[in-house]
């Protein structure tokens, strides 16, 4: 089987030089375990967080959609499809745990036609992320002011379409024009915009005049800044992610500008979150998803990187914001 490593701490963006793709030897299959095979591998931003943690030479975290080649368990048939954050490897012995924890490891619903690789997107962690983190912390209404960052990602996608079904007035901000065509004339966003080439603040008196009643933020930094000076009243943010200093130096203080004046007198509701706060919803998330996207209600773009040996490119892709919709690897044998 292979796997492929962090070779040794990134410094900063990754490059291609800090992976190495490694041989191991593969366990025999014991009673309880299963055997499988990766099809479709994930990569994520979060993965440079927790590289953080990682020792030189560790296999780098991930989950894939994996098929059942052998299985010593009645809980898993042979043949069937699962999710598992086995790791950036292709072959995995594994021994599922008797209580279901979504995080890690499940047996994939009927996806009802669905391409299996939605499972790890739109129909998986990142669908209840956009999801719950919307639904829940930003308590969407008919009418009200929704903006998003990184809006043409995986996340992001999701989170403006779920805006509009819940009638919010969608703003979007993304990094290059194909992005904004997409989200403008295929997923109904309102008002679209390039975060490098224009004024934030301009962007916002015009689009949203009477301020910003949601915001779900994707990248953090400068830019949250901006939006958070535009909020109405009881404005709700939910935090989901900070890219933008995912690979800035972690021994420096990160620091942005705050407006603590105007988050106070706004009465502003700041919460970050981790999907798997969600994690006995699950079900109810994805479910919901898969329906959407049955019924047309939501668009899903995917970027495929074909070939196990280039993860490491489809990840660093992510920091140039070279994907549109999810980022995913086909695995090759
Ligand atoms: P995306 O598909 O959105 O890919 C990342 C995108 O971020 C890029 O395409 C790029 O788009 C944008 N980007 C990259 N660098 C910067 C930068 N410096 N400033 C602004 N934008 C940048 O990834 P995901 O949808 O998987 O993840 C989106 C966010 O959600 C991440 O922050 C991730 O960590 C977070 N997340 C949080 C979860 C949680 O439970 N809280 C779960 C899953 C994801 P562009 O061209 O627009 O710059």
């Amino acid at each position: 089987s292979r796997k492929i490593v962090m070779k040794k701490q990134f410094n900063g963006t990754p490059t291609l030089e800090d992976f190495e793709i490694l041989e191991e030897p593969l366990n025999v299959i014991q009673d309880g375990e299963i055997l499988t095979q990766a099809e479709w591998h994930s990569v994520d931003p979060y993965m440079r967080m927790v590289s953080v943690g990682l020792k030189d030479g560790e296999i780098m975290p991930g989950r894939q959609i994996a098929r059942v080649l052998q299985s010593k368990t009645t809980a898993v048939p042979e043949g069937s499809l699962v999710m598992g954050n086995f790791g950036w490897r292709d072959l995995t012995v594994y021994k599922p745990e008797a209580d279901v924890n979504y995080d890690n490891f499940y047996v994939l619903q009927e996806m009802k036609g669905l391409p299996e690789s939605f499972a790890l997107g739109a129909v998986g962690r990142i669908g209840n992320t956009a999801f719950f983190g919307l639904t829940e912390l930003c308590s969407p209404k008919e009418g009200d002011t929704l903006v998003v960052s990184a809006a043409a990602g995986a996340v992001g996608s999701v989170v403006g379409q779920i805006g509009k079904i819940k009638g919010c007035k969608v703003i979007g901000f993304a990094g290059s024009d194909e992005k904004l065509n997409w989200m403008k004339n295929d997923l109904g966003f309102d008002h679209v915009f390039n975060y490098k080439t224009i004024n934030i603040d301009e962007a916002l008196k015009l689009a949203a005049p009477q301020g910003v009643d949601c915001y779900f933020d994707n990248v953090g930094g400068e830019f949250t800044y901006h939006v958070m000076n535009n909020m109405n009243l009881y404005g709700r943010i939910a935090l989901c992610g900070a890219i933008s200093s995912y690979n800035s130096d972690k021994s420096k203080p990160y620091t942005i500008p705050v407006n603590y004046h105007n988050w106070i007198y706004k009465q502003i509701k700041i919460e970050a979150f981790v999907v798997t706060r969600w994690k006995s919803r699950w079900l109810e998330g994805i479910t919901q998803l898969r329906d959407w996207v049955l019924e047309g209600k939501l668009q899903i773009k995917e970027t495929v990187v074909v070939g196990f040996e280039n993860m490491p490119s489809a990840f660093i892709s992510l920091f140039k914001g070279d994907n549109i919709g999810k980022i995913i690897v086909k695995s090759s044998p």
